[in-house]
C-alpha cells in the first residue's frame, strides 16, 4: 500500500480535504467502532489541534509531513491530562501527569492525537482480551482475536480508523497483532526511542514501535520518534533514516532461518509450507540462504517469562493505592495494599506477579533469575555470531493463526507458547519488524542492532517480490 501520510499531506495541501473534517470522521469511526479499540477519545484535544493546522493552511503557511495526521497511542503512554489506563481496574481512573518523550516529538511534529487504545493490561498478554474494556477484535474476522497486547492499536490502523499507532512492543505486542491484522509494525533496536513515559512492564526489553500500512509510514513516524532522550539514559543517537536508502536492497547477501522454528511439531503445516515458499521466492532472486542453529523455542519462551515476569513484579510494585491507583481501604495498612492488588488487577497480571516474585525470592533467584540472565547472554551471543554469516533472519510471526477470542484465557500456557518466534529477538534486543506477507500472519524481519535501516530495505524489496 502507498503511504497514507503522503497521500494525506498533499490533499490538506491542496485543500482537498481540511484538517478538521478529517479529524471528525476518523473520529466518528472510532466512536461508532464494534472492535472494541478505544479506552478513550481525545476528541477535544484533537478537534483544537486540527483547527490549528486548518488556519496555518489557510494562511498559506507550510505545514510539516506529519502535520495534521491523525494518530492513535496504546493505553500504556502518558499524555498530559488524559486518562493512561493500562486496560485496569487499578489505573482506571488514573491521568497522566506528563507526556511520553515518543509521543511528545510525535505531537511537536503536529501530529492530532485521537484515541488511547485498548490493550493487554500492562502489557501482559498476546490477545487483548486481559482488558477491563472487553476483547478487542480481529480488524479481518471479528470472532478471531486482535493479537496483543498492542490489539487495538493494530485494528485501529487496519480499519483506517488511525493513519498510525503507537504501540510498546516487550516480547512481540508491536509484531503479533501487526502480523494477525495484516499491516506493519516495528520493534526498532533497544534504546532507539525513549522508554520515558511508556508503562514499564520489563524494561530490559521494553520498546516503542509504529504500526502501519506502508513501510514508508513505519520510516516516518520511526524517524520522528528516535534519538537520545537525557530521561532514558538507554537511549542512542542514531542516524535519520532516507526514503532513497531503503527503496533499494543492495546490502542482503545472505539470509538465515532458524531451522528448528519450522521443523517443529507445533509450527501449523500452512505456516510452515508458506514460509519455505517464501523462502523459495528469495533463492531465485539470487540471495543465498542458510539454515540456522538456535534455542529451542521452549527455552525461549521460559527464559523470557522468567525475566519478564521478574522485572513486572519489581515494576508493578509501586502501584500499591498509595501514590497510584484505586485504593481500597482495609482494616490495616498490609490489607490496604493486599486488598487494592488482589481487587484491581486482572488474573493474567496477579500471576505475573507471583511468578516474578518467586523468581527473585531468596533461595531461589540464582537458580532461577541468574540463569535466566546467563541463557539471556547465550542468546546475544548467538545472534552475534549468526550476523557474521547472515545479513537479515527471516522467521514466521507465530507457529499459528489467530486463535477464536476465549480461547486463550482458557489456556494461558498456550498463550505463552504462541510468542515463541517473536521473544527471542526481544531478549536479543534486535531490530525487528513484521510484513503482511508470506504467511497467514506475515513475516518477521531481524537485523543486527542498530541496522534498523536495513530491516526496511529488505521489507521493501520484499513487498515487491512475495
Ligand atoms: N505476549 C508477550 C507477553 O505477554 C509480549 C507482550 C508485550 O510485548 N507487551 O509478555
Amino acid at each position: 500500500m502507498e503511504s497514507q501520510i503522503h497521500k494525506i499531506h498533499q490533499q490538506l495541501m491542496s485543500k482537498e480535504i481540511s484538517c478538521t473534517q478529517l479529524v471528525q470522521e476518523r473520529l466518528g469511526l472510532l466512536k461508532l467502532n464494534t472492535h472494541n479499540t478505544v479506552n478513550s477519545l481525545l476528541d477535544t484535544l484533537a478537534i483544537e489541534l486540527a483547527a490549528k493546522v486548518d488556519s496555518k493552511i489557510e494562511n498559506g503557511e507550510e505545514i510539516g509531513l506529519l502535520e495534521g495526521i491523525p494518530f492513535g497511542i496504546k493505553d500504556v503512554f502518558m499524555v498530559k491530562g488524559t486518562y493512561t489506563t493500562a486496560s485496569s481496574d487499578l489505573l482506571k481512573k488514573y491521568k497522566s501527569p506528563y507526556t511520553a518523550t515518543a509521543i511528545q516529538k510525535i505531537l511537536d511534529a503536529g501530529a492530532i492525537p485521537l484515541v488511547k487504545e485498548n490493550c493487554d493490561s500492562f502489557g501482559h498478554g498476546s490477545s487483548s482480551e486481559n482488558t477491563i474494556f472487553g476483547s478487542v477484535k480481529n480488524a479481518i474476522n471479528p470472532k478471531l482475536v486482535s493479537g496483543g497486547s498492542s490489539g487495538g492499536s493494530a485494528v485501529n490502523v487496519a480499519k483506517d480508523y488511525t493513519v498510525f499507532s503507537v504501540g510498546g512492543d516487550t516480547g512481540g505486542s508491536v509484531r503479533q497483532p501487526a502480523g494477525y491484522n495484516k499491516i506493519y509494525g516495528l520493534k526498532p533496536t533497544y534504546g532507539r526511542i525513549s522508554r520515558f513515559g511508556l508503562m514499564a512492564y520489563a524494561s530490559s526489553t521494553d520498546c516503542v514501535g509504529p504500526i502501519a500500512k506502508s513501510i514508508e509510514d513505519i520510516r516516518i513516524v520511526l524517524n520522528a520518534m528516535s534519538g537520545k532522550d537525557v530521561k532514558d539514559q538507554t537511549t542512542y543517537k542514531s542516524e535519520k533514516i532516507s526514503k532513497e536508502n531503503i527503496l533499494k536492497c543492495d546490502k542482503v547477501k545472505t539470509i538465515g532461518y532458524f531451522k528448528n522454528f519450522i521443523e517443529n511439531d507445533a509450527i501449523d503445516t500452512q505456516v510452515k509450507s508458506e514460509f519455505l515458499a517464501s523462502i523459495e521466492k528469495i533463492k531465485a532472486k539470487g540471495i543465498a540462504i542458510k539454515e540456522l542453529d538456535f534455542f529451542e523455542s521452549d527455552t525461549l519462551v521460559s527464559t523470557y517469562y522468567t525475566l519478564a515476569m521478574a522485572e513486572t513484579a519489581s515494576n508493578l510494585s509501586r502501584l500499591d493505592g498509595t501514590n497510584y491507583g484505586n485504593r481500597i481501604e482495609g482494616g490495616s495498612l498490609k490489607d490496604t495494599y493486599s486488598v487494592t492488588r488482589s481487587d484491581n488487577f486482572s488474573e493474567e497480571t496477579k500471576r505475573r506477579i507471583v511468578g516474578g516474585n518467586q523468581v527473585l525470592s531468596q533461595g531461589f533467584s540464582d537458580d532461577i533469575y541468574l540463569k535466566g540472565l546467563n541463557i539471556r547472554d547465550q542468546i546475544s551471543n548467538n545472534f552475534e555470531k549468526d550476523f557474521k554469516e547472515v545479513d537479515i533472519i527471516l522467521s514466521p510471526v507465530t507457529p499459528n493463526s489467530p486463535p477464536q477470542i476465549g480461547d486463550s484465557l482458557k489456556d494461558p500456557l498456550a498463550m505463552y507458547l504462541s510468542d515463541a518466534y517473536t521473544v527471542g529477538f526481544s531478549l536479543g534486543q534486535l531490530p525487528t519488524i513484521t510484513v503482511p506477507q508470506g504467511t497467514e500472519t506475515g513475516l518477521q524481519i531481524t537485523a543486527a542492532k542498530n541496522n534498523d535501516e536495513l530491516v526496511l530495505k529488505f521489507a521493501n524489496f520484499l513487498k515487491d517480490m512475495i
